[in-house]
């Protein structure tokens, strides 16, 4: 990627993604990390410290990303820290049941009234795959409905028009998934209910379930209409499909009780991961009881994991959700409503048209002066401008996510000093996005 105009020295960085390069495909665990949609070299991080990451350069960034959600705390919050350790010198995995695990779901089902019943697994993948096939078992039909622009981890049938790094690499279609997987999914624009009844009417007793993102995160910020989301549970419930709310993102960091604790629209599965896995691999998707009665070894539906509710991993979420009150939450909100308002300001001030858009406190710019309804719309933004505004930023310690189709994420630890180096680098940043040319 060294062709970009992009050259400022991360030599050690650059040494190390080499060495990568060698010995995993595109020297990158999960594709956007390569830097690959705004170029450059994929900085390297050694170490983490509430809102501040350092790189192997030894540079010092205010992290927006947050692990992508995960890190709502922070880096290294010393609690959560010390609640690892406890766990860690215990043992790291029985394969038995422990009381970590009980603690953590007991702390999920009393945050969310809708969750009556949850199970463990170790990514938000697994968590959205395991929720299908348990809709697809209990309604005994096979058809999916789900979003262009919205993604629900790398699971076969669900790659479909997905957002993230589907979207940042324009993917049409996933080789290696077959035409039966992705021939029962039916894919909708989203925000759009006339194109959800249309299917069910078109389709009718096949569809076992809509999938959908609580408040998608993963096509950029793109929130819900009013009322699209009770559309969707009306729509489900008058046609005996199951309504599946992939809260992954939004849970635990939209609020206490995620999107659901915004706009209270019930759903019969739920999804989730990241910030309920403290910064491990810890996952969950539950909902209705009866539903999840259907779940091995209580019911038929078969679903299993190794590692599932693994004693440090539900240690880090235990301790990390009980610091999570709803003073956590205002304090999130506030420092991220300010961060919007000094980036639009920056933008305004150089006359780059912009929109940005919010779901509580996640949020992203999109390079373009008309509202961001779906994928579509997402699309038409100018995207080498964000390329600009990101490597200025960067060069300027403040790590963004490395495409215009993720959301920003903030933490309770974001505080005055990080903030202040933000506002100090928006201004060049907001000036090259002005001065980018396609
Ligand atoms: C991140 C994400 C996933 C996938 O989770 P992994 O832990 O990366 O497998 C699923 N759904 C949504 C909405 C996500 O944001």
């Amino acid at each position: 990627m060294s062709e970009l105009p992009y050259s400022y020295e991360a030599p050690a960085s650059q040494a190390l993604f080499d060495r990568a390069a060698a010995v995993t495909p595109g020297g990158v665990n999960s594709p956007v990390r390569a830097f690959r949609a705004v170029g450059g070299t994929p900085r390297f991080m050694v170490s983490g410290s509430g809102p501040w990451l350092t790189d192997a350069d030894g540079r010092e960034y205010v992290d927006l990303v947050c692990s992508w959600g995960p890190m709502i705390l922070g880096h290294a919050h010393p609690e959560v820290i010390a609640a690892v350790q406890e766990a860690v010198a215990r043992g790291t995995s029985f394969g038995t049941p422990g009381e970590g695990e009980v603690a953590l779901a007991e702390e999920m089902v009393a945050r969310i009234e809708p969750l009556e019943q949850v199970r463990l697994v170790s990514s938000g993948t697994e968590a959205t795959m395991s929720a299908i096939r348990l809709a697809r078992g209990f309604t005994q039909r096979t058809k999916v409905v789900k979003f262009a622009g919205c993604y629900h981890g790398h699971v076969d049938s669900l790659l479909a028009s997905a957002g993230s790094g589907v979207a940042t690499f324009a993917l049409p279609d996933t080789p290696g998934v077959t035409g039966a997987q992705a021939g029962d999914t039916i894919v909708l624009p989203y925000n759009d209910l006339d194109a959800v009844h249309a299917a069910f009417a078109a389709h009718p007793g096949e569809i076992a379930c809509v999938i959908t993102e609580a408040s998608p995160g993963n096509m950029g910020v793109v929130p819900p209409l009013p009322g699209f989301n009770q559309g969707l549970r009306d729509a489900c419930a008058a046609n005996g499909a199951l309504y599946i709310s992939d809260e992954v993102m939004t849970g635990f960091r939209t609020s206490r009780a995620g999107w659901y604790g915004v706009d209270g629209v019930r759903p019969d599965l739920m999804t989730f991961g990241k910030v309920m896995g403290g910064g491990f691999p810890a996952a969950a998707f539950g909902g209705r009881a009866d539903v999840m009665a259907h779940l091995a070894p209580a019911g038929p539906v078969y679903q299993a994991g190794t590692l599932s509710g693994n004693p440090v991993a539900t240690a880090a979420g235990l301790a990390q959700l009980r610091l999570l009150d709803e003073a956590a939450y205002e304090k999130v909100n506030a420092v991220s409503a300010r961060i919007q308002s000094l980036v639009t300001e920056a933008l305004t001030k150089e006359g780059v048209a912009h929109t940005l858009q919010n779901a509580s406190n996640m949020f992203s710019v999109f390079f373009t002066d008309r509202p961001v309804r779906n994928y579509e719309d997402a699309k038409a933004q100018e995207s080498f401008r964000f390329t600009a505004f990101f490597h200025s930023l960067l060069e300027n310690g403040v790590y963004l996510p490395p495409s215009s189709f993720e959301s920003w994420f903030v933490s309770t630890a974001h505080d005055e000093r990080a903030v202040a180096r933000i506002a100090d680098a928006l201004p060049a940043a907001a000036r090259a996005a002005a001065e980018a040319t396609a």
